[in-house]
Order: structure tokens, then sequence, then C-alpha cells
């Protein structure tokens, strides 16, 4: 029966799925160590599809994301934004939706640099990872919708401090 089949199926490419599994294992292994910390800002390569895609905090408009297996770079941030960004920004500003991706408070960059993305210490879950700087945002600031650390409000530190002035 069609069960029976594709048991077998199962069971003949059991030991070739080993195999393809301890030759990516022993390609990752080294690098694993070599993340390290850098694990926080290694976003899912979308060409090899390996989390390996170090995003280079501080650069100077070198690539901001390369891939250490495969060698896939990007020219710019906007670059990567258009990449890993949810949806597009015409889209996005066409339909009102949501922006791929939101400014950095902390960098106050000016430049949408921020994306909801999956990294290597996150591999399940989603993190506002800032390109510019390299670093993980807590959220989206209620009042000038930049992505912020946020503490203890939902606004980031100048629009705390903003309000506070009026008072
Ligand atoms: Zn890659
Ligand atoms: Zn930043
Ligand atoms: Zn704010």
């Amino acid at each position: 029966g069609a069960e029976a089949d594709a048991w077998e199926l199962m069971e003949s490419i059991r030991p070739l799925v080993g195999q393809i599994r301890g030759l990516v294992d022993h390609r990752l292994g080294p690098l694993g160590e070599k993340l390290g910390p850098a694990s926080g800002h290694t976003l899912r390569c979308l060409s090899c599809g390996h989390f390996a895609a170090l995003v280079t905090p501080g650069n100077g408009g070198v690539r901001p994301v390369g891939c250490l297996l495969c060698g896939k770079a990007y020219g710019d941030i906007a670059e990567v934004v258009d990449a890993y960004g949810v949806g597009s920004r015409y889209e996005a500003i066409r339909e009102g939706g949501e922006p791929p991706a939101y400014e950095c408070a902390e960098c106050s960059s000016g430049q949408a640099c921020v994306v909801p993305a999956q990294t290597a210490d996150e591999p399940d879950g989603q993190v506002l990872l800032c390109l510019l700087g390299a670093h993980p945002l807590g959220g989206i600031c209620d009042s000038c919708q930049r992505a912020a650390d946020l503490d203890l409000a939902d606004m980031c530190s100048d629009c705390l401090d903003i309000r506070h002035a009026k008072f």
C-alpha cells in the first residue's frame, strides 16, 4: 500500500539525511564559535538559508550584511531592508500598512534601519534588529513610531523627555 511505500522511502533516504545533516553540522561547527556574541545580530541568509548573515555594526557604507557561508552580501541598508523588511515600502506608502522598517531611536539616524527579523539567538522568534548599530530593540515607541529600547513606558527616551518637559 501507499503507507508501506512511504515507509520504505523514508528508510531508504534516512542514511542520506543523516549524512547531509552531518555535513551541515560540520560546516556550522566552527562557525557557531565564530559567531559567539554576534549571534544576537546574525540573520538567516536568504540565499543559503543558514543563520550566517552577519550584521556589521557601525559600517560606514561598507556591506551592512554579509553571509559567512555563501558570501551573499548587500550593498547598503536600504537593500537589506528591501530583502528582510515586511512587505515593500511602496505598498506601505500606497496602502498605509506597516512600514517594512522603522527608524532607530537609539541611533537617531533618520533612516529606516530596524527590521523585525529572526536571529541566530532567536531562530523561532522575532527581534527588532537595528541594521545600523547591530543591536536589538525592545519595541516601537507609541509616540514617534520609531524602534526604541522601551523601558517602563511605551515611549522612547526622547519622547519621554518631551513629555516631562511639558509638565
Ligand atoms: Zn548564505
Ligand atoms: Zn540603532
Ligand atoms: Zn518616541
